[in-house]
């Protein structure tokens, strides 16, 4: 544990310079807004702020994520945060340059949910943090070091943390090759410098009370920010998936469903009533993250239409077409009741961005067949304007009257078959789409792949054939699901329903 004395902290601050100055190569530092980045980031600047100007030449990134699905109090407070940082690195002549770096607008948290299906993130399938958080951080760095060769990460990680962090931390010190530096076990070219590894959580506190924060913000209502809290724990800058869930931050998402309940947003509301606005927000976190009756919203197929199952059952795949919309439908009324009833400053907050809208329109169009288009329909009922998406392209000959024709002509005719209408929605979208010669290509293959995903009548009979098809395969002495087949009895298993 460190003392934050005067001396203590000229000490570190003479330490950083130093380092600073030894070689050109550029340094990248984590911030979240959290109390642990805040200080590194502070230090950092002090150090910087005390040399003389013509010695700051190696620029200085400060990095923060943007999940996109950040809390919105905490997301604002670090929006003002990073623009402060702009503003006063300008004035002060000090070479910080703020980075928001976001997912990719195909591959964020709702395209993934509401688009493409994906089961709520869980234990066995956190497909979140890589995508939200891990990739948009070691792309910008990988570009980073395409450029310098080699660039320095700086980081308010302690060892204090937890027992795991601190494992970690020590064992990549051993394998430091420069004093201060470890490497990064993932990245190569990549080194970090984790300057308040030795403190305390007091220890942080008691530097953020002690000194002015060097760009205006306050660190007292930083800490407001802290009270009240049930979570202390801090969403560090992920860059490897070793690193634990950071769900239970308060400055992580607010849809996380890797903790049974948002703990800190609770606490946030529950704390203060100028933050009940955004109880709408945990309900629907609570709802679409309800591991009751989640089976039942989902497909009993794979996300590409294979079966695939362990003790008897089949596993579920993607969320059905009623759930995405509905879902869809619910978080723009959210957001378009905040705008409106909310307090003033989240007038344009947006839940889901127009770019991710025009994602899953692609989506569900493009990839699911769903030619009824009804992401513009609930947008417009939902907000009362045109969808916007100027680069869309369409066929129009089927739309959302002739999709409402083959559902109810398909219901009629084959009520009993719960997956009529799915093979008849797929099979008029591919023929339509193939109008031009060229677009023919292949065009059979498509076919038989649709009726291969929908010929089941239901998912009796689908787990009936597959498990047809293992019996044939175990008496042809192949290769077959043994977890599937020769499971002890239903009772006494628990039906893995994702993939790993
Ligand atoms: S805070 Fe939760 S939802 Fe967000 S990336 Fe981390 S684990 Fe995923």
């Amino acid at each position: 544990m460190a003392t934050i004395t005067k001396e203590y902290i000229n000490g570190l601050i003479t330490t950083v310079q130093n380092l600073y100055l030894s070689d050109d190569i550029p340094w990248m530092i984590g911030y979240s807004g959290g109390k642990d980045s805040t200080a590194a980031v502070q230090l950092v600047w002090m150090a910087i702020e005390r040399l003389p100007v013509e010695l700051r030449k190696k620029p200085i990134h400060i990095m923060n994520t943007d999940t996109l699905v950040e809390s919105p109090v905490v997301s604002k407070w670090v929006e003002k945060s990073l623009d402060a940082m702009r503003e006063m690195a300008k004035e002060k002549q000090v070479p910080f340059i703020p980075e928001k770096l976001i997912p990719d607008f195909n591959d964020t948290f709702w395209v993934n949910l509401i688009g493409r299906g994906y089961p709520f993130p869980r234990m066995k399938y956190r497909w979140c943090t890589d995508r939200l958080k891990i990739k948009p951080v070691n792309n910008f760095i990988k570009n980073k070091i395409a450029e310098h060769g080699e660039i320095i990460l700086v980081l308010g990680t302690r060892k204090q943390e937890s027992s795991r962090r601190n494992r970690t931390m020590t064992t990549l010190e051993k394998k430091r090759v420069r004093e201060l530096l470890s490497p990064n076990p993932t990245l190569a070219n990549e080194l970090v410098f984790s300057p308040l590894e030795t403190w305390s959580n007091d220890d942080v506190w008691v530097f953020l009370m002690q000194y002015k924060n060097p760009w205006g913000y306050s660190n007292m209502d930083l800490m407001t920010m802290y009270r009240g809290a049930t979570a202390d724990n801090e969403c560090p800058l992920m860059v490897d998936k070793s690193m634990p869930s950071c769900g239970k931050s308060r400055f992580g998402c607010w849809v996380c469903t890797m903790v049974e309940n948002d703990k800190s947003m609770e606490a946030m509301i529950a704390n203060d009533e100028e933050k009940e606005w955004m109880t709408p927000l945990l309900e629907f976190r609570n709802k679409f993250g309800n591991p009751e009756g989640d089976r039942e919203r989902r497909s009993f197929r794979r996300m590409h239409g294979n079966l695939q199952g362990n003790y008897g059952k089949l596993f579920h795949g993607p969320y059905k077409k009623e759930v995405r919309e509905a879902w869809l439908k619910e978080l723009l009324e959210i957001q378009q009741d905040i705008n409106l009833n909310g307090p003033e400053e989240f007038s344009t907050l947006k839940l889901i961005r127009i770019e991710e809208l025009r994602a899953i329109r692609r989506i569900w169009v493009q990839e699911k067949h769903e030619f009824c288009d009804s992401v513009p329909t609930i947008y417009k009922e939902v907000t009362g304007m045109e969808f916007d998406d100027p680069d869309w392209i369409c066929f129009d000959n089927f739309g959302s009257e002739e999709w409402k024709i083959l559902q109810s002509v398909c219901s009629r005719l084959y009520g009993e078959e719960e997956l009529a209408f799915e093979m008849m929605y797929n099979l008029v979208d591919i023929e339509n789409r193939a109008q031009g010669l060229n677009a023919r290509k292949g065009i059979l293959n498509d076919i038989e792949k649709a009726i291969g995903r929908t010929f089941y009548m239901n998912e009796e009979d689908a787990t009936a054939y597959y498990s047809d098809r293992m019996n044939r395969k175990k008496q042809m002495g192949g290769k077959y699901n043994e977890k599937f087949l020769d499971y002890i009895s239903e009772e006494d298993s628990e039906v893995e329903d994702v993939e790993e």
